[in-house]
């Protein structure tokens, strides 16, 4: 195709997921010239961003994410097991369990996340075609990246790669490869018939770990169910594989602990969602440019199966890569040509916390 027939934009995100969506608002605020492409329609099951609630703290396993948040060594309460019952009766847990509270931990919605990002983009000029997959990125003779898609060829200044699961389909074009595991996860939702316990004003967001497993729960929201999942560890499959089945060992996990310290929490499975993580060796994020390919003016961000809560900080990092090529956030830690994702050998990570392997 002759140079003249591609449409030309300063900037283009491929893959309109919750970070992708966050780097279009944010590069849609510096650039009149911004398009965004969605393989899938906006909004749909299939990736790792769906679903009315994730978890958004400030407490964190490892500084290097801390750093990114303002205040996030502020004092937590830690309380003893009769304290976190007094404060929380739906819990029944024995002395062996230490709680740390941490009062500006909440949920974000991230279905309303995305699409409140696409929309302002739009209002702010931005260009979002659906159902529109990036098939490959090569490199203009003046320069400049060129994006293939099924419909039609782009040309831009810089490209920002969002792609989650399907990350390497589209770096692959280019000689780039993010060793990710993409695992299918899931949440369970119970109808407890104790709605009025299970309310974000009487029942917090709680992470539960313990050396077979990290659980996370949340309160009502969305739905009419309470809400649980197991981190990470689940089958491996790739984006395009995934099947939507519930797997039961997952559920029984879940149901079990809520027997023993949570058991009000229960009720009929109203649902259980399925959904991909897509995770670095290490479990860290990457958020970098592909300079140590030859492609300084392609930049790529995987949030490692953790990043919904840095969705809309990760957008803004990705749109001061894009617009400025540095950033003031401390990003240093989440390059691409680290070991674990340079070494082969590299030893998976996969829980957050522990570092160690665990299976239900
Ligand atoms: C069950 C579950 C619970 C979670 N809980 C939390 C939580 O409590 N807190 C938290 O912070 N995080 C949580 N996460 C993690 C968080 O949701 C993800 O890290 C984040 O949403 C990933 O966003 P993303 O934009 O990278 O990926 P995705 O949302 O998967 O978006 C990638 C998008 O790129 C599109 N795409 C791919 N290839 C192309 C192409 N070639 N052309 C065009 N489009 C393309 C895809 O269709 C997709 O829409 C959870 C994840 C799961 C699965």
């Amino acid at each position: 195709m002759a140079a003249s027939k591609r449409q030309y934009f300063e900037y283009i995100v491929i893959g309109c997921g919750g970070i992708g969506s966050g780097a279009l608002y944010w590069l849609s605020k510096r650039s009149s010239s911004v398009l965004g492409l969605e393989q899938f329609s906006l909004g749909h099951e299939r990736g790792g961003s769906q679903d009315v609630s994730r978890i958004i703290r400030l407490t964190y396993h490892d500084d290097r994410y801390t750093r990114l948040t303002p205040d996030t060594f502020k004092a937590y309460d830690r309380l003893s097991n009769l304290q976190l019952m007094a404060r929380y009766p739906q819990f029944t847990v024995g002395p062996d369990i230490v709680g740390l509270y941490q009062e500006q931990a909440g949920l974000v919605d991230a279905a309303v996340g995305n699409a409140v990002h696409i929309q302002l983009a739009r209002g702010n000029g931005a260009t979002v075609l659906e159902n529109c997959p990036a098939t490959r990125l090569t490199r203009a003779n003046n320069g400049n990246v060129i994006v293939h898609t099924t419909k039609g060829v782009f040309e831009c200044r810089k490209v920002v790669v969002t792609a989650g699961g399907w990350l390497n389909t589209i770096l692959g074009t280019i000689g780039v490869h993010v060793p990710v595991t993409v695992t299918q996860e899931q949440v369970t939702y119970y109808a407890t018939p104790h709605m009025k316990e299970f309310t974000k004003e009487k029942h917090p967001i709680w992470l539960f770990h313990c050396p077979r497993y990290d659980i996370y729960a949340l309160p009502i929201h969305g739905n009419t169910g309470s809400k649980i999942g197991v981190d990470a560890g689940s089958n491996v499959v790739t984006a395009d594989t995934r099947t939507f089945e519930p797997d039961p060992v997952r559920e029984r996990t879940c149901t079990e602990l809520l027997q023993e310290i949570c058991p009000k929490f229960l009720g009929p499975i109203l649902q259980t969602k399925t959904c991909l993580y897509a995770m670095t060796p290490d479990r860290h994020f990457v958020v970098d440019t592909c300079a140590y390919k030859g492609w300084s003016d392609v930049i790529v961000c995987c949030g490692a199966g953790h990043a919904y809560k840095f969705a809309s900080l990760l957008g803004k990092v990705l749109s001061d890569l894009a617009v400025d090529g540095r950033t003031q956030y401390d990003i240093s830690q989440f390059n691409i040509t680290r070991d674990a994702i340079q070494d082969p050998t590299f030893k998976l990570t996969f829980f957050l916390g522990r570092g160690t392997e665990a299976k239900l």
